[in-house]
């Protein structure tokens, strides 16, 4: 899953972004408004999350700009006081959700998850296909009746995989939503992880849940 975080307070992003990541997101900071419209409008995020109060472009303008330009992801505002005012203008301006500063990180991390979820249309904190199960909310993994243990990237790697099962996901897509921009493309990760959740998911099993599409990606499904 890969955020978009804009936010001028270096300390403030820097804290945000560290506990994202640890949650195996992928995330991409913007220091101002404008910055995060043209990250906003070049990547496909599965969510945004939005400082009100941004020197330039506010993150009021900058929501309502994404949402001319048709972007969808959904989007969280910061705000820094408990305005009635600046909520109600973000929620015009096309924001989906807002949340107070200062706040918990366990409530960032359980809006972020709400707002994710939302995005995909998928309400249900468990993914199934074929005898694979992933548990969002615990972030446990099983086939059958195993549990696979999984690191916080495995696990982002095969949930990227699940939300589009059976279609195929392309190795840029893989890139942009499991990891982030500092992303070395060149590198082959993309490929040990696959050898990695191969091992832990399809081996011993009849029925391969994972597929290389030649030369554009990967796919999940239980037919070759
Ligand atoms: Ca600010």
């Amino acid at each position: 899953m890969r955020i978009l975080l804009v936010e001028d307070e270096r300390k403030v992003a820097s804290f945000i972004a560290r506990a994202l990541r640890e949650n195996a997101y992928a995330v991409d900071v913007a220091e101002t408004g404008e910055h995060g419209l043209e990250l906003g409008t070049d990547t496909l995020y599965d969510a945004i999350l939005l400082d009100v109060r941004l020197p330039g472009l506010s993150g009021i303008e900058v929501c309502r700009e994404l949402r001319q330009a048709g972007v969808e992801s959904p989007i969280l505002m910061l705000t820094a006081r408990s305005l009635v005012e600046q909520r109600v203008e973000g929620l015009d301006a096309g924001a989906d959700d807002y949340l107070i500063k200062p706040f918990a990180l366990a409530e960032l991390k359980a809006r972020v998850r709400a707002l994710i979820r939302r995005g995909f249309h998928k309400t249900s904190a468990n993914l199934h296909y074929a005898d694979l199960e992933l548990d969002r909310h615990r972030r446990r993994a099983k086939r059958g009746s195993s549990a696979i243990p999984l690191t916080t990237k495995e696990f982002a790697f095969l949930e990227f995989l699940l939300l589009r099962a059976p279609e195929m996901v392309s190795r840029t897509e893989i890139i942009e939503h499991v990891w982030d921009s500092h992303f070395d493309s060149e590198t082959n990760l993309v490929e040990v992880y696959v050898n990695r959740l191969r091992q832990k998911i399809d081996h011993n099993h009849r029925t391969k849940l994972i597929h290389t599409v030649r030369g554009v990606g990967y796919r999940l499904g239980s037919i070759a």
